[in-house]
């Protein structure tokens, strides 16, 4: 048996016995777990399933094994992923720390931010939120405004920050701020700042839906030691694009773990609803919807997979990440625009007795699928980067 042979079955039979049988059920929205110093557990198996993959170093398999990573290689990680799917093994983890903050420490942070930060990550004990947004910079993210004055052993940051997703919840938050006033890019430093610090305060956002998954972050001469500025000063701005495309990327995968989750459901639900032919959905105007659809899933999960290989032989995604951002985000949306012409009325529904479960929810995910030409950088900016640093195309007004 060769190594990665041996690496299989280990991990089926890790997997088999410590992943409860309830986390091997599709994840309702309510049920994700994000850690911190406060977690909540909405299903006890998911803390279980939690601390196991913690302790088995599995939260981050990849990442170096001295921060609290498994240090798994691409192929045995690949094997765990594959296996992971096998039996339909939901994430441990939903963690920023992870998807954006981690994967930036770990080229641009010092040793010791590495030591001390990323094994909270890893460990689960720190949620973290990403201060970008502010009311007068989301696409001109770079015009920001939240200063940071030099006050010798520590910052004295103020400015207001918006659209801070779950930062009422979070521990740290990931900050953008302005240290050089006369430069614009050059001006911007990364800074790490603990929740609770005096002068920090996080106002939910009411939802028409609702829900208040959005803050507005009030930073009002928060201290903030000089040791959690990560990179140089005034060098923020490389950092805070190399993260954005860990962001793209993660909303593109996501978007793809939906579909992959949805398509079986999808077709099965066509072929309820409008009755079978030979095997087939019968109405050929919604079989041909699905099977496009389908096909582009099935192309995109191919094009991410190749990103995916590349990205392990030492290519960085770069600027392609606004691609998959892009064309995630749109068969995302798509997708749900599928299931509402599906359903009908019966999706409208978001609680009440007499609906399934699979309908419950429908006409709010649709709603939420908008987000996604927003969240991370817009679709047009996406539009933008791609013309200019994938396709070298020339700046409007240029022969
Ligand atoms: C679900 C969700 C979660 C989010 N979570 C966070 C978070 O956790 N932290 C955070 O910091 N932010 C977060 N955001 C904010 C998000 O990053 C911003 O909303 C986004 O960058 C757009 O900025 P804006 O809202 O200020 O819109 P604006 O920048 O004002 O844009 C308004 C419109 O103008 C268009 N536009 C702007 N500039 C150009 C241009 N140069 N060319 C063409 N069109 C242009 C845009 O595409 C858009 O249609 C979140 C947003 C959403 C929807």
């Amino acid at each position: 048996m060769s190594n990665l042979e041996e690496f299989r079955a280990e991990t089926r039979a890790w997997l088999e016995e410590n992943c409860p049988e309830s986390m091997r059920t599709p994840m309702p929205e309510n049920e994700q777990v994000w850690g911190g110093r406060n977690p909540s557990y909405p299903n006890p198996d998911s803390k279980v399933w939690l601390e196991r993959m913690i302790e088995k170093r599995w939260i981050a398999p990849t990442w170096p094994t001295e921060y609290g990573g498994g240090g798994l290689s691409p192929e045995e990680n690949k094997i765990l992923l594959q296996e992971l799917k096998r039996i339909k093994a939901r994430p441990a983890l939903a963690s920023f720390g992870i998807w954006m903050l981690g994967p930036a420490l770990l080229e641009f942070a010092s040793e010791e931010q590495k030591k001390k930060f990323i094994p909270q990550i890893t460990n689960a004990e720190i949620r973290w939120c990403q201060g970008y947004s502010e009311p007068g910079s989301g696409s001109d993210l770079a015009g920001l405004q939240t200063r940071a004055e030099d006050k010798g052993d520590h910052y004295l940051v103020n400015g207001q920050k918006v659209w801070t997703s779950y930062a009422d919840q979070a521990d740290w938050i990931f900050c953008l701020v302005r240290t050089d006033t006369s430069v614009k890019h050059e001006g911007i430093s990364f800074l790490l700042i603990d929740m609770h610090s005096e002068g920090v305060e996080a106002r939910p956002i009411k939802l028409i839906s609702g829900k208040s998954p959005f803050c507005e972050t009030f930073l009002t001469d928060v201290k903030v030691p000089k040791e959690n500025l990560v990179g140089e000063l005034n060098k923020g701005w490389t950092i805070a694009k190399r993260l954005l495309e860990h962001e793209r990327e993660m909303i593109s995968n996501m978007n793809m773990g939906v579909g992959e989750a949805s398509m079986g459901g999808m077709e099965q639900l066509a072929k309820d609803i409008y009755g079978e032919l030979n095997g087939m959905i019968a109405d050929p105007h919604l079989r041909d919807t699905v099977a496009t659809h389908k096909m582009d899933e099935e192309a995109f999960g191919l094009t991410l997979r190749r990103a995916g290989e590349m990205a392990k032989a030492g290519k960085s995604v770069g600027a392609a990440a606004s691609m998959f951002k892009y064309y995630g985000s749109e068969m995302n949306k798509r997708r749900f625009e599928i299931l509402l012409e599906l359903m009908g009325t019966r999706a409208l529904a978001i609680e009440g007795e007499g609906y399934d479960e699979d309908e419950l929810g429908i006409s709010s995910q649709w709603l939420r699928s908008k987000g996604n030409s927003i969240e991370g950088g817009t679709t047009e900016v996406q539009l933008n980067v791609i013309a200019k640093r994938v396709l070298d195309l020339p700046e409007g007004g240029q022969a």
